[in-house]
């Protein structure tokens, strides 16, 4: 049976291997602003400047995003870093106020899963998150290696299936593409 919309927002999860997951949240937030719908994004273990960090200095009465990762994560390290956890908890509290705000419509965790994958939160900060959700905002998980509990809470989950990736080939990420 096919249900009337009405106001209720739904929680996603974009997740797998290949390309498209942080690039479809963005794409729903610049379609949203066609419809006068606010988004904000909190990017995890992104510091580094991103072509979305600029389009939305653009929109910022649409579109807001803050980052909580390091300018220059730590590659070799085994465990995470204090300061990597810290930001990480950081992005969770921020994006939390801004979702209780009643200031935006849509919320982005974009890479939470991976953060959630490094131990940066844990999956009780997660699954609080998505509990806290009001009922009319549509939120937004992004990330590889998404946790089962994720999946089986959210209402719609996509899985980035990699056929074939540039990467392997070794092009890495380009401006305005990729980053
Ligand atoms: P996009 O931001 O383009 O939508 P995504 O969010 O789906 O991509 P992520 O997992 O967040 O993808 O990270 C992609 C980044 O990781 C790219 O910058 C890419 O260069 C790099 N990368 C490393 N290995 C791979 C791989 N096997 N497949 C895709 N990207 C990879
Ligand atoms: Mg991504």
């Amino acid at each position: 049976m096919i249900k009337k919309a009405d106001d209720r927002g739904y929680i996603h999860v974009y997740t797998g291997n290949g390309k498209g997951k942080t690039t479809a949240a963005l794409g729903l937030a610049f379609r949203a602003m066609g419809r006068g719908k606010r988004s904000y994004i909190a990017q995890f273990m992104k510091g580094q400047e991103y072509g979305e960090v600029r389009a939305a200095a653009m929109v910022p009465s649409y579109i807001t995003i803050e980052q909580f990762g390091e300018k220059e994560p730590c590659h070799t390290c085994e465990a995470p870093t204090d300061e990597s956890i810290k930001l990480a908890q950081r992005g969770i509290k921020t994006a939390h106020n801004a979702m209780l705000s009643g200031n935006f419509d849509i919320i982005i965790l974009d890479e939470i899963n991976v953060a959630h994958y490094y131990h940066l939160v844990t999956t009780q900060d997660i699954l609080d998150f998505m509990n806290r959700k009001p009922y009319a905002t549509e939120l937004i998980l992004t990330g590889r290696y998404a946790a089962d509990e994720v999946v089986l809470a959210a209402d719609l989950v996509s899985d980035m299936v990699e056929i074939k990736h540039y990467f392997n080939k070794g092009i890495l990420a380009r401006d305005g593409i990729e980053r």
